[in-house]
Parts: structure tokens; sequence; C-alpha cells
């Protein structure tokens, strides 16, 4: 069975979609079979791996009942697949409204795909309505990304209320998998203040930050994954770095902490 990951933050710009991408390359690259489900109807997971579209879409498979299965498409990277997306995307968050079931769309669709892949990690928009709210409640774990800069904590106590409330009616067992330092500049203090204070927040924030760098924001314009782009970049370095970060965590979680301590 594989693991549902959602990448949310109501924030845009802080790191959701190139995370996708490069945390999805990365993990296919170490043998696990992912897949990405652009659910942004600005499409740029879509458009950063390279895919144009004028099939079928996360649209159809939420909004029109599309089988999941018929909408995958291979990317360029072995093991990554893609369900794309397009700008029809955005009537969505108002033609789910007077559905039956609303908020388990996503859900429901993703079901069948589930043990085909390691992986379904949901590439969300920059909002908290109905379609984060559904990849909310299609998930298992929610990474998010915080990008290292002033006003970083603002909207993150609205994102964990958010979290709670799905928790409770929606979808008990979504797990805050981390916070995701991103955009770090090693340079500046604001960088190193606002890391040290998400740290002393939230407890689960992933060891990995994300450096500045150019070459990251450059490889989306290529339709190319940092790996294909600069391989030997410290942007590429350090996605690898989180993948080991979620593979490792899941290990963990496979062996149970009763066992770890018995190990010790
Ligand atoms: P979101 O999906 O949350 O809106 P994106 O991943 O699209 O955010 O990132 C916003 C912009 O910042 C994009 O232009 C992207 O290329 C750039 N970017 C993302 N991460 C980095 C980084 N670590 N260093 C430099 N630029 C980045
Ligand atoms: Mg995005």
């Amino acid at each position: 069975m594989g693991t549902i990951i959602a990448l949310a933050n109501q924030k845009g710009g802080v790191g959701k979609t190139t995370t996708a991408i490069n945390l999805g390359a990365a993990l296919a690259r170490n043998g696990r079979r992912v897949l990405i489900f652009d659910f942004d109807p600005q499409a740029n997971s879509t458009a950063g791996l390279g895919m144009r579209t004028q099939g079928l879409t996360t649209y159809d498979v939420v909004v029109g009942g599309t089988h999941a299965n018929d909408v995958v498409v291979e990317t360029t990277i072995e093991n990554l697949s893609l369900i794309p997306a397009t700008p029809s995307l955005a009537g969505a968050e108002v033609e789910l409204v007077p559905m039956m079931a609303r908020e388990f769309r996503l859900r429901r669709a993703l079901e069948p795909l589930r043990d085909r892949y390691d992986y379904i990690l949901i590439d969300c928009p920059p909002s908290l309505g109905l379609l984060t709210v559904n990849a909310l409640a299609a998930a298992d774990e929610v990474i998010v990304p915080v990008q290292c800069e002033y006003l970083a904590l603002e909207g993150l106590g609205q994102l964990t209320s958010t979290l709670e409330l799905v928790r409770r009616n929606l979808n008990p067992h979504l797990s805050l998998r981390g916070l995701l330092l991103t955009m770090f500049d090693g340079r500046t203090n604001l960088s190193q203040q606002v890391a040290d204070e998400v740290r002393a927040h939230f407890a689960q924030t992933f060891k990995t930050v994300i450096p500045r760098s150019v070459r990251l924001s450059e490889a989306p314009s290529h339709g190319q994954s940092i790996f294909q782009y600069d391989p030997s970049s410290r942007a590429s370095a350090a996605y690898d770095a989180l993948a080991q970060e979620v593979i490792a965590g899941d290990n963990k979680r496979e062996t149970g902490p009763g066992q770890k301590e018995v190990a010790r």
C-alpha cells in the first residue's frame, strides 16, 4: 500500500510545486514508484515536468468521475508518473460544492491507485478551499513547505487548525509529516532566524533544509527536475537528502516505536 502525501500551504510561492517535482524525482531515483497528482489550476507541476496535455486531467478525475488509471501519463523520469492539470481545474472549486460527499471525491478516486505506487504526492493549490480539503481528506500525511522569509510563520496557525478540523471530521489518521524549510539562504541572518523559529514551534520539521538555488528555479522552464538539469548542485543533494529522510521515516514507522525501544 502506497503512502499519499499532500504538499500543502495556503501561501503561494513557498515551494510546494518545486518539492512535488523534485522530491518525486528523488524518490523515483531511489527506485520508488511515484505518482504526482497536480491539484493546482496553475498546473505548474505539469509544466515543470515538461508535460502538456490536451487529454484527461485531474479535473476529470475529481469532477467527472473518470477512472484515475485512465488519466495517468508517464514522465521523462523512470518510475515517475503524473496525473496532469490544466486551468480548467479552477472550475472544480465551485462545481464540487453541490456534489454528494464532495470532500471525499479525491480519496475515492485515488483508492484504486494505492497499490500501484509507493508514493502519491498531491501538489495543492495556494488556498484552503475545497481542493485542498479533498487532498487532506485523501492523504495519509502532509508536508508543509515553509519559505525562510519574513512572516514565514504567518498562516501556519490557520493551516494547523484546518488539519485539526480535517482530522476531526474527515480523516482521523491524517498526520503532519513535517514542515520543510525552503529557499534557505545561509548568507543571511534572517534565514537562520526563521529556521530557528519554525523549529521552535514545530518539532516535526525536516532536518533537511532546501537552499535557495537559481538552478532550482531555472529547471522547470526546461521541463526538468533538478536531477536532470543540474545533478551536481546543492539543491539536488538537498532533495535527495529529503527523500532519504522520508524513506527512513517510513521504515521507522513500519518497525514501530515499540520495536525501536527493544532494539536500543
Ligand atoms: P508554490 O508551489 O508553493 O507556489 P513554487 O514551488 O512554485 O511554490 O515556488 C515558487 C517560485 O520559487 C518558483 O518560481 C520556483 O521556481 C522558485 N523556487 C522554489 N524553490 C526554490 C529554491 N529553493 N530556490 C530558489 N527558487 C525556488
Ligand atoms: Mg504550486
